[in-house]
């Protein structure tokens, strides 16, 4: 900062200060529910209050097509399975029997949820050994062609239990999964959807994207003429608003999406790559969705009170958004 913008911060910061103390605080954007401050706790009690956070959202505007239930549903199922699964399986290195657990409990939720998930398992070098590693593959079918990807990795570094990164994005996944599979988005036999929506669990992706680039490496040409676009979820769950990063045709619908919805959103340009590179690598489409604050992740901080629910909500309000508007969209698809 040059010393005139540092005499400028501090003018501004003295004035909000005395703001503060002088009146109520009037709050630049909606307030986001606040995290849930309870290390430790059981999952049965962090949804609890969870559903307490949700409770104090402010309304969405009247332009939404999601209403507060809506959002507050999704946001609580997402919340749910993330609980799960930090919980349940905790650290899930990639390429160990922890990661095996966590694929495990992945395909018993989609089973659940009627699909017939597949596991594609491969070798990954680590150290001197090869390793067992494995991503996980379902798909919902629509109406017409081509495939449109919705991505999130389950794997985490060590010792760590990634409730960010990304339990919060698998928690999103499984809720669409699940959402998407009953009426009034499946019906007799396909989804609304005028193209095939595959879902898909990377494994390693904290090892340097191993996951994503194995599944994208063992496409056919036609397969990969098949795909429109990959959508990636990865730490969508800390911080006070979403960001996305991709294609500019996806992120300006998305954008105004989220001004029509009432949802915190910024069109990024220099996140860290995550799964999606491996698609853009094939000269794909694809759009990344992340929260604002990755200031935990790949640490032992990336613990579930640093969880904002409604964030979650927010994401899977703006994914269902996009799907359905994908086919009036003027794609830029290479
Ligand atoms: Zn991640």
């Amino acid at each position: 900062m040059t010393s005139r913008q540092v005499t400028l911060f501090w003018v501004v910061a003295t004035v909000a200060a005395l703001l503060l103390t002088a009146c109520n605080p009037v709050f630049a954007e909606p307030p986001v529910p606040a995290s849930v401050p309870t290390p430790g706790s059981s999952c049965a009690a962090l949804n609890e209050m969870a559903r307490e956070a949700l409770d104090t959202a402010p309304p969405p505007p009247v332009t939404a097509r999601f209403d507060a239930a809506d959002r507050k549903a999704l946001a609580g199922s997402a919340f749910g399975y993330l609980c799960e699964l930090t919980e349940k399986v905790g650290s899930r290195e990639s390429a160990t029997k922890e990661e095996l657990e966590a694929a495990a409990f992945l395909m018993d939720r989609f089973t659940e949820f009627g699909y017939s998930p597949k596991m594609q398992t491969f070798g990954l070098w680590v150290g001197a050994s090869v390793r067992r590693t494995r991503n996980i593959i379902l798909e919902l079918p629509g109406r017409g062609e081509g495939v449109v990807i919705l991505g999130a990795h389950y794997d985490t570094v060590p010792d760590s239990v990634g409730a960010n990164d990304n339990a919060s994005g698998i928690g999103v996944l499984l809720t669409l999964a699940e959402r998407l599979a009953r009426p009034p988005w499946f019906d007799q036999g396909a989804s609304v959807f005028p193209f095939t929506l595959r879902f898909i669990a990377f494994g390693s992706e904290e090892t340097g994207l191993d996951g994503s680039l194995y599944y994208v490496d063992r496409l056919t040409d036609a397969e990969l003429d098949d795909i429109r676009v990959m959508i990636n979820l990865d730490s969508v769950g800390s911080g006070t608003s979403l960001r996305g990063q991709g294609d500019r045709w996806l992120t300006k619908h998305v954008s105004e999406a989220a001004d029509r919805e009432g949802v915190p959103f910024r069109r990024k340009f220099n996140e860290r790559r995550s799964d999606e590179q491996s698609f853009r690598y094939a000269w794909l489409s694809t759009l990344y969705f992340s929260g604002n604050d990755k200031s935990r992740i790949n640490s032992p901080d990336d613990t579930i009170e640093f969880i904002t629910p409604a964030l979650l909500g927010d994401t899977a309000v703006l994914v269902l958004d996009l799907l359905a508007s994908l086919e009036d969209l003027q794609c830029g698809c290479r």
